[in-house]
């Protein structure tokens, strides 16, 4: 055993095992003069949420797939290979493609995982509670010495302070269909290739799902108003929030979009015409 494992005989995770509530005060500052600045970014393992994609695509002016294609890469978020993303590293390394000599090139458009470090947070569905509560932690990593920091805030004003609060509330819908999918356990609910593919576009795509509710086949099942479709097609941040009312109706059948009372009968109808014609 060596010296910095006999000092930790219980735990050797950066994470301290210690449950923070909102109104938990944590003792951290980072800032420009500190001794490890950027450290946290040279060695970085980000998963993409929608949101992060939005404001980043935005910054960029890309569409959602340059964006993804030139900054991401694929990764599977679980064992049924619900598509995720992470975000890309400098070639050869395991540094931030947006980290640069003054620091962060995207720092108001950072992501979620980036605002909330050294601070960690998970969804937690407790026995015989419908709803997920939020619980927090510390993230305390060798490198870091922000955790030495004279500076004490509570765990509510620090998200305030890093814009979490925001980013959580654009993401929650996102996260509440990535739990549900995960707590279906590992044979209940495997998604058929069309699901992931529309995970895909709703979380990763909205250009593409802009294109897709505008379709004469979307259209005719669900109810949306010419106002509604306005703002759908001009306000991103409405479409990422319709785009997961959607995916809740498609991949768990709740009622969350109207739909046309005469919606099933002109889907079997068009099914029908489709194949008629394939055959001929
Ligand atoms: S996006 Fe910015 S803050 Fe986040 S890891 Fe990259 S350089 Fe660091
Ligand atoms: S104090 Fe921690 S979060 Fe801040 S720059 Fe240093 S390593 Fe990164």
């Amino acid at each position: 055993m060596d010296k910095q494992s006999e000092q930790k005989p219980f735990y050797s995770s950066p994470i301290e095992p210690i449950e923070l509530k909102l109104n938990s005060v944590i003792q951290f500052d980072c800032h420009k003069n500190i001794s490890c600045f950027n450290a946290c970014c040279r060695n970085i393992d980000i998963v993409m949420t929608p949101y992060d994609i939005v404001r980043l695509k935005q910054r960029f002016g890309l569409l959602s797939h340059e964006f993804v294609g030139t900054y991401t890469t694929p990764y599977p978020m679980d064992h049924h290979d619900m598509p995720g993303l992470k975000l890309n590293t400098k070639p050869g390394t395991t540094e931030c493609v947006f980290l640069f000599e003054e620091g962060c090139m995207v720092y108001e458009d950072r992501p979620a995982a980036c605002r909330y470090y050294a601070l960690g947070s998970m969804g937690v569905r407790k026995k015989d509670v419908s709803q997920v509560e939020d619980i927090y932690f510390l993230v305390k990593e060798d490198h870091c010495r922000g955790h030495e920091e004279p500076r004490t805030i509570s765990v509510v004003d620090y998200r305030e302070e890093q814009g979490v609060d925001v980013y959580d509330e654009k993401n929650r819908d996102w996260r509440d269909v990535v739990l549900k999918k995960r707590s279906s356990g590992p044979t209940v609910g495997r998604p058929s290739d069309r699901s992931k593919q529309l995970f895909d576009m709703c979380s990763y795509d909205l250009d593409s799902f802009r294109e897709f509710i505008q379709t004469e086949g979307f259209l005719e099942i669900y109810e949306i108003s010419s106002d509604q479709m306005s703002i759908l097609v001009r306000d991103e941040e409405e479409l990422l929030r319709f785009s997961m009312q959607f995916l809740k109706q498609v991949l768990y059948g709740e009622m969350t979009i109207p739909m046309k009372p005469d919606a099933r009968e002109k889907r079997i109808q068009r099914m029908r015409e489709r194949m008629q014609a394939s055959e001929e």
